[in-house]
């Protein structure tokens, strides 16, 4: 038995480039056969819908409603999750980060402005994964591609919004120092799980995941 799960999903609720809410991406992913799915909206580094001049407990509540909203619409599916990401803009690359929950998030302002070296530093000691999302992407609204031999856990070498040739290079890059890899949609619209756009690729455990944490070890140990 093989259990699929999309790691790199944006609900409309809290990215600005996203189309589908929340809820609008579990009868699709469950329908394709998924076990679960992560949301990974863009924190306030990067695309976020959130008002960055709100207090921060009302800026995490809308930050994490889009999850809310998918965890609320997967209790109507049977084994069906909805697990929790962030992914986190610095000098204009992206970073998924697997561990964070709302409560630490509400208690910990300090990461908004954190710098990504102390954030991995923290990542370390509380057993969080920093994955470098699409490395090798090129788009207008990308100044230079950054490289990090240092401050991340894995590389995601399979991004479905990536061209062939940026993901060819991510996955050169990880075999050739040795990071553990990922793969994911960064999907922004629910359509594109069945409309043949996107090339999803799920990530694939052989035991189903019960929390983050299983996840984790599952990219760390599985590679
Ligand atoms: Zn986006
Ligand atoms: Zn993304």
């Amino acid at each position: 038995m093989t259990y699929k799960y999309e790691t790199h999903l944006h609900t409309a609720e809290s990215s600005a480039c996203a189309v589908s809410n929340g809820a609008e991406y579990i009868k699709p992913y469950y329908e394709a056969g998924y076990a679960g799915l992560f949301v990974t909206d863009h924190f306030f580094g990067g695309n976020t819908a959130i008002d960055r001049s709100l207090p921060w407990r009302d800026k995490i509540d809308l930050y994490c409603r889009g999850y809310e909203n998918a965890l609320n619409e997967a209790e109507k599916y049977q084994n069906f999750k909805v697990f929790f990401g962030i992914e986190q803009t610095f000098d204009g690359d992206d970073y998924l980060i697997y561990g964070p929950d709302k409560k630490w998030l509400l208690s910990h302002p300090e990461i908004e402005t954190m710098t990504h070296e102390d954030l991995f530093d923290y990542a370390n000691d509380l057993g969080w994964l920093i994955v470098q999302a699409h490395p090798f992407r090129q788009r207008h609204y990308i100044q230079a591609i950054h490289i990090h031999f240092r401050h991340i856990h894995a590389i995601e070498t399979y991004n479905a919004s990536n061209h062939r040739i940026e993901n060819d290079l991510a996955a050169v890059f990880a075999k050739a120092y040795g990071f553990p890899t990922t793969c994911g949609s960064d999907i922004h619209d629910a359509a594109n799980v069945t409309d043949g756009s996107l090339i999803l690729r799920p990530m694939m455990f052989d035991k189903p995941l019960h929390s983050v944490q299983d996840y984790i070890r599952g990219v760390i140990h599985n590679s």
